[in-house]
Parts: C-alpha cells; structure tokens; sequence
C-alpha cells in the first residue's frame, strides 16, 4: 500500500469521518469497510458517536480486504453550552479509561433517549421510545436520528429535515444536550489512550468566524491537535478561510465524508478537494505514523 501524502490537496483514498449500524449508520461495519475497499478508499476511520463497539468487525473485515483502518469515535461533547463533536482517532484503540467512560456515554445516551421521549410525547409522538427503538431496529442507544425518522413514520413530519429543524435541532424541544461531559474531559481521554483529537465539521454549529476562532482557540489551548478541514461537500471560499483559521493555531488538518447511508448525496471517499497550502494533514501527527506509512 502506498504511504500517504504529506500534504491535504493531494489525498485521496482516505475518509476519516463515517459511521455504522454500532451508532446511527445504516451499513453493518463490514459492509462499510467492503463499500470502502469497493470505492478505492485506502485508509480509513470509523467514527460512530460515542462508541467504538463496531471496530472489532471492522477490523476483520479491514485485514481481509487490505483496507487499513484507523480505531476511532466521535464524542458528543459540551462547550460553552453547546453540543460539539470531538473525532477521537485512537492508533492503540480506546484505553481501558476510556472504554469506561464509553460506557458512561452509553448511560447519558440511554438516559438522553428517555428525556427525548417525554419531551415528543408531549407534541404527540405516543410511545416515543419505544417507535424510536422500531426505527433503530437494534439495541444500540438511541440518538436523535431514530426520534426523527419516528416522527415522519407518524406523519408527524414530512421528512428528516423538517424533523430536526422542528423539534430536534439546536435550542429546539428534542434537543436535549444535559448530559454530555465537557470538551476538556473528552480530550483527557483521548490523550490518555494515545490518540489525536480532531474537532468535527467546524462550519457546521452555525457559529461567526469570530465565535469559530475562539471554538478553535479553546480546542487547542485544551491540547486539541486538530480540526476537520474538509467535512463532506462544502463551499470552497468557506474551506480557504477555515484553512486559514487552522494554520494561525498550528492545528493538523483532516478530512471525511460523515457518510451515513448510501443512496445519499455522500459516499465513503467523497468529499470536496482541500486547497492548496492548507494545513498540515493530521496523519503527520507523529502518532499517526504507523497508519500513514
Ligand atoms: P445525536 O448523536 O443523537 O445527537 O444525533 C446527531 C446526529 O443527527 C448527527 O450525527 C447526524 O447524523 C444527525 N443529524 C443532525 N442534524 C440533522 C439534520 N438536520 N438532518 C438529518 N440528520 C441530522
Ligand atoms: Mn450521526
Ligand atoms: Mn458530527
Ligand atoms: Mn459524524
């Protein structure tokens, strides 16, 4: 297998962004990895929310096929009252630490879930837990996609979309936020397992560059290492400037596709390009040596 790049703009075979059935994903783990390998991706993460139970069949699956593949999760964290999402990439798996406080997110998930079910019962979802669970279709905890799939089931809503920009997105009455562990906690765990933590799709929590900037201040000040350059499809005069935003705090860049389904507009591999001159790639992290050589 070739080494990867050392620079951002000429990756390619690479996603470290997507998710399974162990979290809110539709693929089973080894079918995300044979979708992988199937579209020429190399090098890979699988980054499910606050888990890293679908890792262990991914793994076969990554060692069959030649496909390597990176241990990671993406953690729901708090941070001045707003829920963000950490990528922990973890080249020695999540420490045993850790792993206990996967569990613990485990809990606030479940207990989460129940919040969320009083709250939509309230606007008429009835047995809200348990259509969530129907939705799941396993026993994984629930998040907040089950709860909007299990509005539109109801008709309560016409699609996902709507799902979250009515009841579920941020400030809304769904949006239960409580019980996620502080951004400086998360990243305790990360460095404690070994791993690098890369703050998830910085354009996406509808901040100002002002508000970005200090997001971005914040996360390396706490030992942070790197950001989410490239997150799925966006604008490229956005990319330019959160390129900028990175290289002024001497953060490593990363890119994925956040797939979660396929028949979407997103696959495994597929993003926009990263500009010229952008920040060093977070694979250059010494830590991350073994994966990218
Ligand atoms: P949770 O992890 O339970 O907080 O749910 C967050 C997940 O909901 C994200 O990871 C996305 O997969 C999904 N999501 C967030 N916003 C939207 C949206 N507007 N439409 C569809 N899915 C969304
Ligand atoms: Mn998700
Ligand atoms: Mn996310
Ligand atoms: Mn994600």
């Amino acid at each position: 297998m070739m080494p990867l790049p050392d620079t951002l703009e000429s990756a390619a075979g690479l996603d470290l962004h997507m998710h399974s059935t162990a979290s809110d994903g539709a693929l089973s783990p080894r079918a995300l990895v044979a979708l992988c390998h199937a579209r020429g991706v190399t090098h890979m993460a699988l980054t499910d929310h606050d888990t890293v139970a679908g890792l262990a069949e991914a793994s076969v699956e990554a060692q069959r096929l030649g496909v390597r593949l990176l241990p990671a999760t993406e953690l729901s964290v708090q941070w001045q009252g707003m829920t963000l999402h950490v990528v922990a990439l973890l080249p020695e798996g999540a420490s045993t630490a850790m792993r206990e406080a996967l569990a613990a997110q485990a809990r606030a998930r479940i207990a989460r879930g129940e919040e969320i079910a009083r709250r939509l019962e309230q606007i008429g979802l009835d047995d809200a837990l348990s259509r969530a669970r129907a939705q799941a279709d396993s026993e994984r905890p629930l998040g907040r996609p089950d709860f909007a799939r299990a509005l539109v089931e109801a008709k309560l809503v016409p699609d996902m979309a709507t799902a979250f920009k009515k009841h579920l997105g941020a400030g809304k009455r769904g949006d239960v936020k409580a019980h996620w562990p502080y951004l400086s906690t998360a990243l305790g765990w990360i460095h404690e397992s070994g791993g690098v933590a890369v703050l998830a799709h910085p354009l996406r929590y509808g901040l100002t560059r002002r508000k970005r900037g200090l997001l971005l201040d914040a996360f390396a000040t706490a030992g942070g290492e790197s950001a989410e350059l490239i997150s799925g499809f966006q604008n490229p005069d956005m990319t330019r400037d959160l390129a900028r935003q990175l290289q002024e705090r001497g953060l490593h860049g990363s890119l994925g596709s956040d797939f979660h389904f396929p028949g979407g507009h997103l696959a495994p591999g597929s993003m926009s390009p990263a500009p010229r001159g952008a920040p060093s790639p977070v694979w250059c992290h010494p830590a991350l040596a073994a994966f990218a050589g």
